[in-house]
């Protein structure tokens, strides 16, 4: 038989999203031996996808009180506010801040819910009115009938995040391609991963596996038999504008539903340009629009809150994409990070499948997975990273840069 070498890991993670890149800092930081696995590029799913908003959950509040869930994400821009600063249980300083704060704004018919809602008690402190003289300079206009409120939340630089998390790993994440590799199950209910290469075949045995693929974690869990957890995928079709107005801007439109009618946020492309990139209500009723349709309603509605802007040279582009989350009643959102031991018919794995279910909820995925650890004991085993012979994954393009090369 072909000698095979082996290598053992505390952790071994798949899917190299902010989540899987999040998940192997935290763990190697508290001292277990984890790799990730990645099969495109760093980021490739979501995560450059997202529109990189550390918001403490106040769109969600809109329809009434603060749930429980949202208590949980209200301290999230504060644990990225530490990791920026190097104080947190992740490194961030190498990572970009595009905005301090982002915006909440109304039309005028729907601004006294608005203001109130926004005076709430329970919002003190983190939300501020702001008065006509220092409106932001896209809605500095006569012409301009809202309210805006500014929120001290912050806007990441998502490429420069997961460079930052993967930089921080360097030697311990790998790029690994599907036809070459599979899960096996070995008799006492171990999961191995074989890598099939003709140069170079390896077995890599990990204590525990974390599946954090996004969307993909589908194919992993049916890899290795598993009923439990279920996923569930809920479309958007973004919509990107490149233009060189000179405004950027990050905020919410706020409409009669709960969903923002429109979410902007900015991209510098060089040369002057920059992409806004529009989600919302926008994006989520455009999934039942062909493209340009979408573009259609994407410049009417830029044109009914903003007339005063001239997009007439600016170019369009529509990206669809799912968020992928753990399956929820009636598709609705869930309001926390997932993490959970995966079950086959004939019982336990070592797997446990994770979602995060928004960018700002990854340290609180990361926690929750070590919990998961813990429960079954598994500490860290600590050790130099694994001599796996595989190259390291690139870190993927945002969407605007493939849309726009
Ligand atoms: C349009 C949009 C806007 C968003 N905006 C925000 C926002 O402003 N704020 C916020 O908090 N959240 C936002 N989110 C949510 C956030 O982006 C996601 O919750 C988060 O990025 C999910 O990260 P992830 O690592 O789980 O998955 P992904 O980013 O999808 O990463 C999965 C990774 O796994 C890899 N992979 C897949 N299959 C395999 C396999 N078999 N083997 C190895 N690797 C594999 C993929 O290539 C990919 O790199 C947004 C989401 C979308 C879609």
């Amino acid at each position: 038989m072909e000698d095979t070498a082996r290598f053992d890991v505390d952790v071994a993670i798949i899917g190299g999203g902010v989540a899987g890149l999040w998940t192997l800092n935290r763990l190697c930081r508290a001292g277990y031996n984890a790799v990730l696995l990645e099969s495109r590029a760093l980021g490739s799913g979501q995560t450059m996808a997202s529109q990189g908003m550390i918001h403490g959950g106040m769109k969600y509040t809109l329809s009434g009180a603060l749930t429980g869930a949202s208590e949980a994400i209200a301290d999230m821009p504060d644990h990225w506010r530490r990791c920026l600063r190097g104080e947190g249980d992740v490194d961030l300083r190498r990572a970009e801040i595009l905005s301090d704060h982002f915006y909440m704004w109304s039309t005028a018919s729907i601004t006294s819910r608005l203001g109130g809602f926004l005076a709430s008690k329970t919002l003190r402190g983190r939300v501020d009115k702001v008065s006509r003289r220092d409106l932001p300079d896209l809605l500095k206009h006569p012409g301009f009938k809202g309210t805006v409120y500014r929120l001290a939340d912050v806007v990441m630089d998502t490429p420069s995040v997961v460079r930052a998390l993967a930089e921080n790993m360097s030697g311990r994440i790998f790029k690994i391609d599907w036809p070459s590799v599979s899960l096996n199950t070995d008799s006492e209910g171990h999961t191995r991963l074989q890598y099939q290469d003709s140069q170079y075949p390896f077995t890599l045995a990990a204590r525990a596996w974390v599946f954090s693929a996004g969307r993909g974690n589908q194919d992993l869990l049916d890899a290795v038999g598993a009923t439990r957890p279920t996923m569930q995928l809920r479309p958007l079709k973004q919509v990107m504008v490149r233009h060189n107005l000179p405004y950027s801007f990050f905020g919410h439109c706020l409409g009669a539903e709960t969903t923002p009618r429109l979410t902007i946020s900015s991209h510098p492309m060089g040369n002057g340009s920059q992409v806004w990139y529009l989600g919302g209500s926008l994006a989520e009723k455009g999934v039942d629009q062909d493209d340009e349709t979408l573009i259609g309603r994407a410049r009417g509605e830029l044109t009914a809150l903003m007339p005063w802007l001239d997009l007439k040279t600016a170019d369009w582009a529509v990206l669809p994409v799912e968020r992928a989350e753990p399956r929820q009643q009636n598709l609705s959102r869930p309001d926390n990070a997932f993490a959970d031991w995966v079950c086959r018919e004939e019982g336990a794995t070592d797997c446990i499948v994770a979602w995060p279910t928004k960018l700002t909820l990854s340290p609180n995925l990361a926690q929750i997975v070590m919990a998961r650890l813990d429960e079954r004991n598994i500490r860290p085993g600590g050790g130099p990273a694994p001599a796996i012979q595989l190259p390291a994954p690139e870190v993927a393009p945002t969407p605007w840069e493939t849309a726009f090369a």
